[in-house]
């Protein structure tokens, strides 16, 4: 309805300043055509009046005089002779009281016509024209006046048909507003606005019904085939996320499948060998003679080694497959490195590798699981140490990253490297490149699961017969300062 009160005040607005305008260029109208009027009767006197002699002219009320100015129209326009100059008696002097003759320029050097709106005698609002003639030698003019009643009521008039008209049109706008209005305008946009609110609240499904024929109904339309699309594409995205999340399914199954296969082919490639050995020895045990025990008691170590083999490579398959819930806690990260190197030291000796650590001379602070974090470490170094040669040196570097604030350890061995064929795969359950019996090929993605969990990140870099550098960064945490 706010709209409708519009459409009104601009109406009303409108009428008014028609009716104005009307009004003002009628007054004007009107004067011209009365200035014209005592024009013409000034034009058809003054040349009768110029022609009088001129000895008889200075005599004020001169018979010739008034003849001539009576025999124009003395009615309406009311036409007088006047003289202009200071020792004119008053009824020889002009009409025009307001405003002051003199202040108009009615003097004796009154040289051209003059015409203005003002007041006569009685107090009347009237139209003068003056129009000076000079009769032997004194300056005198022929006044020619008309009521301006007639003007005013004509205004008056306009204005009151204008008030009329204006009161009645705006009543009957009034009330075609509200009911054509309402039918054509406001309810259908409130339809388009109920509509636009269902798709702002990403409801495409009822049809717009808008039954016109005007814009509103092309707008209705436009909206209905904007829904339309809308709905469509709508279902195409719907089809194509179903198609991809059935697409990653499938993707991840066939991922896991892939798993089970490679985790399958590695545990049977792992226990198959021990298992040969513990059947053959078993069969051995059969075909000794009991007296031959010491022959016995070789085979039964055999079994027993072999048997150890299997359940390590099983508690290692069990230690990638649940590892136990992260317990992360703060701690110094130099004392992990440590005690994992104290914990390996007795291999190293065996294999006469010698180890140097780097490490910060203050504590390295991080959030981190400490035994699963010693187990990171131990198979790093474990793996280095045994792709070196004797006498050769594996480093352990510890160094915080000032940029990031992550510390980043580092295991280096200047040992045989790793081929570019199996950089991708030495992260990969059960691969392997150790003899039968040395490696389970669990280590490095035992050690990868534990580094994510930890929100850290392990990286490789190596060159074959060169060596390998295994660089692992961890968040840093801030040293609480003593209260
Ligand atoms: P495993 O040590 O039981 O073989 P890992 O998962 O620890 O299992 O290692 C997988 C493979 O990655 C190893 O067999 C070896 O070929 C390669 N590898 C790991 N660390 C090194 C290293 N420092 N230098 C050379 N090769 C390495």
């Amino acid at each position: 309805m706010r709209l409708a009160l519009k459409f009104i005040l601009l109406f009303v607005s409108a009428v008014v300043l028609v009716t104005a305008f009307a009004s003002y260029f009628t007054n004007v109208q009107f004067l011209r055509n009365t200035q014209k009027q005592h024009a013409e009767i000034a034009a058809s006197i003054t040349p009768k009046i110029k022609s009088l002699p001129g000895e008889d002219s200075p005599q004020f009320g001169n018979n010739d005089l008034e003849r001539i100015i009576r025999s124009a129209r003395n009615d309406i326009p009311r036409t007088r002779w006047v003289w202009l100059g200071n020792e004119v008696p008053t009824h020889l002097q002009p009409t025009l009281t307001k405003p002051k003759p003199n202040d108009c320029g009615l003097n004796e050097n009154l040289s051209h016509s003059i015409s203005l709106a003002g007041e006569n005698r009685q107090g009347t609002p009237t139209y003068f024209s003056y129009f000076p003639i000079k009769i032997g030698g004194q300056q005198g003019a022929i006044e020619i006046s008309s009521p301006l009643a007639s003007i005013r009521t004509q205004s008056t008039l306009n204005w009151k048909s204008s008030v009329y008209s204006v009161l009645s049109i705006g009543l009957l706008t009034i009330g075609l507003v509200m009911i054509l209005g309402v039918r054509w305008i406001a309810s259908p946009l409130q339809k388009l606005t109920h509509k636009m609110e269902q798709v702002g609240r990403g409801d495409f499904s009822s049809n717009l019904q808008l039954h016109s024929n005007d814009e509103l109904g092309e707008l209705g339309k436009a909206v209905n085939l904007m829904c339309d699309r809308l709905r469509e594409q709508q279902r195409t995205i719907e089809t194509e996320t179903n198609q991809r999340i059935a697409a990653l399914e499938q993707l991840r199954h066939a991922d896991r499948l892939k798993t089970v296969g490679q985790l399958a082919a590695g545990f049977a490639h792992e226990v198959g060998t021990p298992l040969n050995v513990i059947s053959g020895r078993a069969e051995m045990i059969f075909g000794t003679h009991e007296s031959n025990r010491d022959q016995i008691e070789k085979h039964a170590r055999a079994i027993k080694d072999e048997s150890e083999r299997i359940s390590q490579i099983i508690r290692k398959l069990l230690d990638f497959a649940r590892r136990s819930p992260v317990k992360k806690e703060q701690g110094d990260l130099r004392e992990v490195i440590q005690r994992s190197i104290e914990m390996i030291r007795p291999l190293t000796e065996k294999k006469e590798v010698l180890i140097r650590t780097d490490l910060p001379a203050k504590k390295a602070l991080a959030h981190f699981d400490f035994n699963q974090f010693q187990q990171v470490l131990m198979n790093l170094v474990d793996n280095a140490v045994d792709a070196s040669q004797p006498g050769q040196t594996v480093e352990v570097i510890l160094k915080k990253r000032t940029n990031d604030n992550r510390w980043a350890i580092q295991v280096i061995d200047h040992g045989k490297g790793i081929p570019e064929s199996s950089r991708k795969e030495i992260f990969q359950p059960f691969f392997t490149t150790k003899d039968v019996g040395a490696g389970t090929g669990l280590g490095l993605s035992i050690v990868h699961g534990i580094v994510e969990d930890h929100d850290g990140i392990i990286n490789c870099q190596t060159e074959v017969d060169l060596g390998t550098t295994f660089t692992i960064e961890l968040p840093a945490t801030e040293m609480k300062s003593p209260p």
